[in-house]
């Protein structure tokens, strides 16, 4: 294969992450060319350790590279509350935040009728098998402060509510429309505090 074509490759698969235009595409590429063998062989070593490694808790399907994740296994953790998020990026959010000690379940996207996401495309059933065989008195709804968010949210409170399990969501002061990842730990962690029932 030529030069040329195989930094074409390497150009192609870098300008398919998220956030990377051509020319930061270029940069890294450049960059890594002219990098020693040792640091490209690092990074090339780390993606495929997280592509191998890492998976979902089989319990709250949060990531993990063990079956339960570490905060599943933590025998620390309020097991009495849950914190229903869309993704495990959100997951990380509300830990920075330090104000939350229960557990987690991540659903795996929110509803959106738009891309055809409905509850049965979410781990919602599994959050319906949580409550009934753990001892859970608190589920806490903390998808986005959004249209689909606030979706999810009121179905999620619909169903759980009948099964005698206090609902709550995170208490307004976040940023609408935006996204849980972003806020500043300040605003989120007196998100959680300041959780109201529905
Ligand atoms: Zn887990």
């Amino acid at each position: 294969m030529s030069a040329d074509r195989s930094l074409q490759i390497l150009l192609d698969e870098l300008g398919r992450l998220p956030g990377i235009g051509p020319k930061s595409a270029q940069r890294i590429a450049y960059h890594l060319l002219e990098a020693d063998a040792e640091e490209a062989r690092r990074l090339a070593h780390a993606i495929l350790q997280v592509k191998e490694q890492v998976h979902f808790c089989s319990r709250c399907f949060n990531y993990a590279t063990a079956d339960e994740c570490d905060i599943c296994t933590d025998s620390t953790r309020d097991t009495t509350r849950i914190c229903v998020v869309g993704e495990p990026r959100d997951v990380s959010a509300i830990e920075r935040t330090g104000s939350y000690h229960g557990l987690y379940h991540v659903l795996g996207g929110v509803i959106s009728p738009m891309d055809k996401i409905g509850p049965d495309q979410l781990r919602i059933r599994e959050l319906i098998g949580r409550l009934g065989a753990e001892d859970i008195q608190e589920v806490i709804i903390a998808t986005n402060p959004n249209i689909e968010g606030e979706t999810t949210a009121s179905y999620l409170a619909r169903t759980i509510k009948p099964l005698g399990v206090a609902v709550s969501r995170l208490a307004s002061g976040l940023p609408v429309g935006g996204d849980l990842e972003y806020a500043d730990e300040l605003t989120l962690g007196r998100a959680i505090e300041a959780r109201r029932t529905l």
